[in-house]
């Protein structure tokens, strides 16, 4: 059987050399044992963790006071850990409110500090980000939280919010899909499943000076960046394989021009998708104001469910997976995270053309 166009916004498909390469790993990465059997105390391990930082450093631009981690727990557990350790009593924190990822991570943040919304997206249906004249700061927030791509609604941030606060941004669903600008932010984290590989491991680069404000009561190893830190993100055992992947995803991004590369290739996919659904003259309608639109996540809809339904439907005869719009939004997207290839997206520009004319 052939391999499907596989649309889904998460644990994303894989570049077909990275899968071949774990294939070949699994069974054996040249010391008589699979990528699977192999301690995290070794040499082998202890080496594929160095380089790992040094390539995750090189290709992103990371500034050298920056720490990298690469964390278990997914960015869901940061949604708690972030407040949790750096926030103190009589603090609080702006969000700006872009839809359900930041609505979830402020549910959790709230069990550990009070919070002011700078900017909310729900009188807009979140098919809007804001400029920066839209956003209004409280006075002294111990940081700004955003999320950088909106993978639920599809819409994404072309830049990060102007301001002077510390920002934190959840880069889940885009990082490395182009380049970034660390230095805008105090603490950048993204789990690798879209993007950078497999689920399992979350990556948090966050600046040395943001972290010296941790709260310095004794608190347990897990909920201690610092320890964390001191510990190259191996307190414990880390997600092996997950960190395997993610070397072979950065490896891959290297063959590929790094993060330039990964920005015109990804410039292109989304064009593709996008003109075919403005040629069919409204019968699909795109989610997110012009200028918000997702790189990543390409998300449209008819005017009903029922052809909504039959659009994914026709897909599968397509060979083409996971159109399905996110299960509060409804409606069909598409992501297109860096390891889709492109060939996908025309074969989806041409299904939408031809389910329009079909149907329209
Ligand atoms: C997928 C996603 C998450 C959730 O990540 P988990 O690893 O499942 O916790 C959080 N934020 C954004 C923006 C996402 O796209």
């Amino acid at each position: 059987m052939s391999r499907a166009w596989n649309f889904v916004a998460g644990p994303a498909g894989l570049p077909e050399e990275v899968l071949h390469r774990a294939q070949e790993a699994i069974w054996d990465i040249g010391m008589g044992a699979g990528i699977l059997e192999v301690s995290h105390r070794s040499a082998f391990f202890d080496q594929l963790m160095y380089d790992l930082e040094a390539q995750f450093r090189r290709i992103g631009g990371i500034p050298d006071d920056y720490d990298v981690l690469f964390l278990q727990g997914g960015a869901t557990l940061q949604f708690c850990q972030i407040p949790a350790e750096l926030t103190h009593p009589g603090d609080h924190i702006d969000c700006i409110h872009t839809g359900f990822w930041t609505r979830n991570a402020m549910r959790d943040a709230a069990f550990y500090v009070p919070i002011h919304y700078a900017y909310d997206g729900a009188a807009t249906g979140f098919e809007h980000i804001p400029s920066d004249d839209e956003i209004h700061y409280s006075e002294n927030p111990r940081y700004v939280y955003y999320c950088a791509n909106n993978s639920f609604m599809g819409t994404e941030w072309q830049h990060a919010p102007k301001t002077d606060y510390p920002i934190v941004a959840d880069m889940s669903s885009n990082i490395y899909s182009r380049p970034i600008d660390v230095r805008a932010h105090s603490l950048i984290f993204a789990s690798a499943q879209k993007n950078l590989g497999i689920a399992g491991c979350c990556v948090v680069i966050v600046r040395h000076d943001f972290l010296e404000a941790c709260q310095p009561d004794p608190r347990p190893s897990m909920f201690n960046y610092r320890r964390l830190v001191e510990n190259r993100s191996m307190l414990n055992t880390p997600p092996t394989f997950a960190l395997y992947m993610m070397k072979q995803m950065l490896d891959w991004i290297e063959e590929h021009g790094g993060l330039e590369g990964m920005a015109a290739i990804n410039r292109q996919k989304a064009a593709i998708i996008r003109d075919a659904i403005d040629d069919t003259h409204g019968f699909f309608r795109h989610v997110g104001e012009p200028q918000c639109r997702s790189m990543m996540n390409i998300s449209f809809r008819t005017a009903s469910k029922e052809l909504d339904d039959a659009f994914i439907e026709g897909a599968e005869a397509h060979n083409m997976l996971g159109l399905r719009g996110h299960r509060e939004t409804g409606g069909l997207r598409a992501s297109v995270f860096n390891a889709f290839p492109i060939e996908g997206c025309r074969a989806l520009a041409e299904y939408i053309r031809e389910f329009a004319r079909v149907r329209g």
